[in-house]
């Protein structure tokens, strides 16, 4: 058992770089992701093995600071609202690129 003043080690899943704190700084995440960016840690997260349909009815939740300076990551299902606005955000992409392809004005 973990005591609450105990520290543990949280390495990134990236570059395997390691930092230590206490237990109770410390958000439940899937990935934990240090901030170096040269390291391009967050794209090795690696994308969950489902069938392309089920994909789409998940999101991956970021977390800012989930232990210290790291970000977590977890893959979670998209609710009814997150899935309507997802379809709203790809309809804005696919009318986006439409007028980037067809050079029409925007009006
Ligand atoms: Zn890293």
């Amino acid at each position: 058992m973990i005591k609450e003043s105990e520290k543990i080690t949280i390495s990134c899943y990236g570059c395997g770089h390691t930092i230590t704190l206490r237990k109770r700084k410390v958000s439940f995440a899937q990935y934990y992701i240090c901030g170096r960016k040269s390291f391009n840690c967050k794209e090795k997260i690696p994308r969950p093995k489902l069938s392309d349909n089920l994909i789409n009815n998940m999101v991956l939740v970021e977390e800012m600071n989930a232990a210290g300076c790291f970000y977590g990551y977890r893959y979670e299902w998209a609710d009814k609202e997150t899935r309507k606005s997802i379809g709203r955000a790809k309809e804005l992409l696919n009318a986006g690129i439409d007028l980037l392809n067809n050079k029409k004005p925007i009006i």
